[in-house]
């Protein structure tokens, strides 16, 4: 007789938790998650899955504007923000009873509330302790704001998704994935957007070109975009608000966003009194095997902090289950990780950008283009598309690829398994593009630009 409630108590039911769970109980371990708000997590419920779906919401404009050049005459179009937020509220909920059932078909028991890891082997939840073999914390990130006056007044991207009323005028501050996602959207959905960020570019570690292009892109359209500035106060003003930037002039707004980063949920539910190691980031420390320095407690995710992407945490969850379970050592690999960032136009990219390249290799071609999408030439709608490929001239390695433009993210997806199966420029010349497309710009790229 086993001398522990369960083999593994998952801490967390988000994007790796969910997925160490249900396949470790698939492989006969008595598994338990605990989950102190909603099953699925940060994606389901407060990150990419909504966030898709406004992004989705917002592109109508554009969609509607363009008809006209087809020979299409629309009706009066207007927004309603509740029905929108009412609907997607209806999806987050059917996916919230998938993850349910899915979890309880695999044999997971569910226990809902917080979790406290009480020892190397025991946790506790709504006073009840449950004893394991193993621990897995897969409790995911949060946002980091920095503290400034007025910050009472800021709404951060979770708040976003059960806005009541759409503002008219909105800032966001920060220049990352999730600024400049929600940027665009509001954009789109007709709020009159402010980005304000402290750096001189946006997404700092993208290629250049795609943060040059995509800047211009937004710009374009109408988001004013403030660099090299910060906010040093928020006032209240009655109905709005007042942000007092560095250089002492103030914005009046509806709304002011904080995406400002995220910091991993590491604190406040026992692993401090454990000795569990954490970073200068507040990242769980773990080993090639998602292991602690306390031999019994595992970590994986947006926890440990390392690429905070949904798959990448899913990976993670089943290289930690092949690892304990099955007796396989698949470790996942942390090169050429494909992202998107779901800004309009959005981006796709894979590999290294050619900064990166041109610091490790001595001889690089860039192939790149830009052009309008067939779909712009008759919609009258401005927007360009970007393509660029970053090839090893010696080797003929293609090594990054980068895209901004429409389902630039589709597009790129593919070309990751190209890149991870070490595909040649010469292959992808050897390929037959797909006619009329922008896919096929990538093999029908002949001349190096530099
Ligand atoms: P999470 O999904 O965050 O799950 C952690 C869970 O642990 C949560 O449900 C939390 O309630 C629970 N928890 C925490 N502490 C406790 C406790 N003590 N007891 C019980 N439960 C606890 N990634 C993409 O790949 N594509 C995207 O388009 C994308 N868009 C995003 C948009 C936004 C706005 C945000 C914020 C993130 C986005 N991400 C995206 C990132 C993605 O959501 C995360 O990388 C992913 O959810 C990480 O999964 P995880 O399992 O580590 O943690
Ligand atoms: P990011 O790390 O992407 O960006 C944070 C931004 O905030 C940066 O521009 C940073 O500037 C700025 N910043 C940080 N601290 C401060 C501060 N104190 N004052 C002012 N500005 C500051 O974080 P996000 O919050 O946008 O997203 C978190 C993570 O979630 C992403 O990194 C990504 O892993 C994941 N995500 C993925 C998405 C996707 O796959 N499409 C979508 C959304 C999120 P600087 O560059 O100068 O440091």
């Amino acid at each position: 007789m086993t001398q522990y409630d369960y083999d593994l108590f998952v801490i967390g039911a988000g994007s790796g938790g969910v997925r160490a769970a249900r396949m470790a109980s698939g492989h006969g371990v008595r598994v338990a998650v605990a989950e102190e708000r909603h099953l699925g997590g940060t994606c389901v419920n407060v990150g990419c899955v909504p966030k898709k779906l406004f992004v989705y919401a917002s592109q109508f404009r554009d969609h509607i504007a363009a008809a006209a050049g087809f020979g299409w005459t629309v009706g009066k179009s207007t927004f309603n923000w509740s029905h929108l937020i009412a609907n997607k509220n209806q999806e987050i909920e059917r996916l919230q009873g998938i993850y349910n059932t899915l979890l309880h078909k695999a044999g997971v028991h569910i226990i809902t509330g917080r979790a406290q890891v009480l020892d190397a082997h025991t946790v506790a939840v709504n006073d009840k302790e449950y004893s394991a073999e193993r621990i897995l914390i897969a409790t995911g990130g949060r946002p980091s704001i920095p503290h400034i006056p007025g910050r009472e007044h800021i709404v951060i991207s979770n708040e976003m998704f059960f806005l009541e009323q759409l503002p008219k005028r909105t800032i966001i501050v920060g220049g990352g994935y999730i600024a400049v996602e929600f940027a665009c959207i509001l954009h789109g959905l007709g709020v009159a957007t402010t980005l304000c960020h402290r750096g001189h570019k946006l997404l700092r570690g993208f290629d250049e070109d795609i943060r040059d292009f995509l800047a211009h892109e937004m710009s374009r359209k109408g988001i004013n975009i403030l660099l090299n500035t910060d906010i040093e106060a928020i006032e209240n003003a009655g109905n709005s608000f007042a942000a007092r930037l560095i250089d002492g002039s103030k914005v009046d707004t509806d709304l002011i966003m904080y995406a400002t980063g995220r910091i991993p949920n590491s604190t406040g539910f026992g692993l401090e009194t454990l000795g569990v190691e954490l970073d200068g980031h507040l990242a769980i420390k773990v080993n090639s095997d998602y292991q602690t320095n306390v031999p019994s407690i595992h970590a994986l995710g947006d926890v440990t902090n390392r690429v905070n992407l949904t798959p990448v945490a899913i990976a993670e969850g089943m290289a930690l289950v092949n690892k304990l379970y099955v007796n396989q050592s698949r470790p996942v690999d942390y090169d050429n990780i494909p992202t998107a960032v779901f800004s309009q136009p959005s981006i796709g990219t894979v590999g290294l950008t050619e900064a990166q390249a041109r610091e490790k290799y001595p001889d690089i071609d860039i192939y790149l283009t830009r052009f309008t999408p067939m779909k712009n030439t008759l919609s009258g709608i401005e927007e360009k598309t970007l393509m660029k490929m970053i090839v090893v001239r010696s080797t003929d390695l293609v090594v990054g690829m980068h895209m901004a433009g429409p389902d630039a993210p589709e597009i790129i997806q593919g070309m990751a398994v190209a890149i991870r199966a070490g595909a040649t420029k010469a292959v992808f010349d050897s390929t037959i593009g797909i006619h009329p497309t922008a896919a096929e710009e990538f093999v029908t790229l002949r001349e190096a630009v530099l």
